[in-house]
């Protein structure tokens, strides 16, 4: 079963969703009703079991602490952590390399706070 993952900026938390197939429009977070989650891409949640995951979640604060530093690299070194040093899925590689840079690739489709 796919299982998407968010992080909600209200609760500063990361929200997990498993579902089949993922609108972005169509999710809040189920804690807050924050409609202005942002997608995270994350290669362990991918291949792990819900258990595995949810575990895995509850001892991330490392993950935690990097996104309230904004610290694209510290994101970036966890994923290639929880990633066991390799097997990034094509999707994430890009993702993971401007991590690596310092940049913020999940900041591009964010809605803007006009809307
Ligand atoms: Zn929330």
């Amino acid at each position: 079963m796919p299982i998407y993952e968010f992080w909600c900026g209200s609760c500063e938390r990361k929200i997990t969703i498993i579902q089949h197939k993922i609108s972005p429009a169509s999710h809040s977070c189920p804690n807050c009703g924050n409609d202005r989650i942002e997608r995270i891409y994350s290669p362990f949640a991918i291949r792990k079991t819900d258990k595995q995951v949810y575990q895995e979640i509850r001892s991330d604060y490392q993950f935690e602490r990097a996104l309230k530093r904004n610290d694209p690299k510290a994101i970036a070194q966890w994923v290639e952590r929880t990633s066991r040093g390799g097997e990034i899925p094509e999707e994430c590689r890009e993702t993971v390399g401007k991590l690596a840079k310092g940049e913020w690739p999940m900041k591009e489709g964010k809605p803007s706070e006009s809307e």
